[in-house]
């Protein structure tokens, strides 16, 4: 990857002039089955702008509860959109076209402009769940009956891809709009890619340059996305393997619970009354293995192309050391 970043050729590209980054936006439309891409340095950023191209101040996007958007974007579309959040309560992440229904503002002078339907696959605070096919189709068809655009955070979309077999242009067929992210499991260090109908991309341009999004030689960093979708989508299996693995291994330790993963990521939470997560976290970092607190208590390890089988013998080991 770091060759394939030194020998990138590269342009202007806020002009759309570098070559590498028109590359990737054409392998990312032709991957996603979207007219158009465009490349962006961030998620985070990719979610803003789609919702700027869809909504006005006062309009309100639905959600479910966990999602990424709501708790870990710093409040960005209130602040930056004058947009709000009405968040659903799914099930693992996932929420139903009924729960849609029933959460669509009615028309009317008082209430917010339902607008939005956001969904993340896979759904990362709720565990790297996956959206079954049958109900993502049937939420954006609803969402789709009662006007409201539909969006969704494919941050990990691959994961999801790998995991249900399910071809990543058959999820985002349902979608206005819709973004992938290349420095996730996919191991690029920088990058992005939005994509939909030329319509919403040509004006998603101008947000672009509004937020700072526009680049100048950025086929550098495309370059590495590019090796990454060449590269590192079908060993997703392999993270999803040692999430399996790990979390296998870490239910067997007394003073834990574990969540079953889906994908790459394995949840779990001390038991009530020994040590306390935080407590767990810092013992395990001292010791080599890093994994995040989360707000509500829990501990989130994830895997990636870095960590290898041995890697998380090795993690279970300490973890077991730890609670010793
Ligand atoms: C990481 C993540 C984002 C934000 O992506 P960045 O590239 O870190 O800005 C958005 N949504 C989900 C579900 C994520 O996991």
């Amino acid at each position: 990857m770091r060759q394939a970043m030194a020998e990138a050729e590269v342009g202007d590209e806020q002009l759309r002039a570098d070559p590498t980054v028109n590359r990737l936006c054409e392998r990312v439309a032709e991957m996603l089955g979207t007219e158009r891409a465009m490349f962006l340095p961030t998620g985070t950023m990719c979610n803003q702008i789609a919702l700027r191209v869809h909504c006005e101040p006062g309009d309100e996007v639905i959600l479910e509860e966990s999602a990424h958007n709501r708790h870990y974007e710093t409040g960005a579309p209130a602040a930056l959109l004058g947009v709000s959040h009405l968040p659903v309560a799914g099930n693992a992440g996932v929420f139903d076209a009924a729960q849609l229904k029933s959460s669509i503002r009615p028309a009317g002078h008082h209430f917010p402009r339902s607008r939005v339907v956001l969904i993340e696959q896979t759904a990362n605070l709720a565990g790297g769940t996956i959206w079954p096919i049958e109900t993502l189709e049937d939420v954006c068809r609803t969402a789709a009956e009662h006007g409201l655009k539909r969006h969704l955070d494919g941050a990990r979309l691959f994961n999801a891809v790998v995991a249900e077999g399910v071809p990543a242009d058959r999820y985002c067929r349902a979608f206005d709009s819709v973004w992938i992210d290349f420095s996730k499991g996919l191991g690029a260090p920088v990058g992005a890619a939005l994509a939909g109908s030329e319509e919403f991309v040509e004006r998603a341009w101008r947000f672009k340059h509004q937020f700072g999004g526009a680049m100048r030689q950025a086929g550098i960093i495309a370059a590495g996305a590019l090796y990454a979708l060449e590269h590192n989508i079908e060993r997703l299996r392999e993270d999803h393997e040692n999430a399996a693995l790990l979390a296998g291994g870490l239910a067997q330790i007394s003073g834990l619970e574990v969540d079953a993963p889906s994908t790459n990521m394995v949840f779990f939470r001390t038991t009530p009354g020994g040590l306390g997560a935080s407590e767990l976290a810092e013992r395990l970092r001292r010791r080599g293995v890093a994994v995040s607190t989360m707000a509500d208590g829990r501990l989130r390890a994830v895997t990636h192309l870095d960590i290898e089988r041995a890697d998380v013998l090795r993690a279970v080991e300490t973890a077991q050391g730890c609670l010793e």
